[in-house]
């Protein structure tokens, strides 16, 4: 699980921060990655101070197993409802079916915030969801932690 195992040109620079995830969205998440199965996922998590308080499932448009477009009209009704229970946007998720949790090269060119955390839910391994969470720039990978409560 090693990140060399990817084909990418990035490693991990370090720790940039923690991300708090209520056990039964992070189970969410998971549940989402194996229901798409072989497709990715994605969704936003949001929530206040790096504190989860709910997940959103949003449509992949690419039906890819390698990678994601989000829908707009579903996106923007999850910014909506966060916006109107006063909670902001904390991380961006997304499914890898067939490879390890660590940014693809896509993943790392589509970024727009350097800042905000991607979750990875790699069901690479059977039966054995691995999720990381990172912080992407363009010529730096930062590890997020992640603390379930
Ligand atoms: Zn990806």
């Amino acid at each position: 699980m090693a990140p060399h195992e990817a084909t990418h040109f990035l490693e991990i620079q370090g720790s940039k921060g923690m991300i708090r995830i209520p056990k039964v969205i992070y189970q969410r998440m998971i549940d989402h990655a194996q229901r798409e199965h072989p497709h990715e996922c994605c969704g936003f998590l949001g929530g206040k101070d790096g504190t989860v308080s709910k997940s959103f499932e949003i449509r992949n448009l690419e039906e890819s197993s390698v990678q994601f477009s989000m829908d707009p009209q579903e996106e923007l009704s999850a910014l909506e409802e966060m916006g109107n229970s006063s909670a902001e946007l904390i991380a961006i998720y997304h499914s890898h079916p067939h490879t390890i949790p660590f940014p693809s090269e896509k993943d790392v060119q589509k970024v727009f915030d350097p800042e905000m955390p991607s979750i990875i839910i790699s069901l690479k391994e059977k039966g054995k969801p691995v999720v990381k969470a990172f912080r992407i720039d363009k010529e730096a990978i930062y590890l997020e932690e992640i603390e379930l409560i």
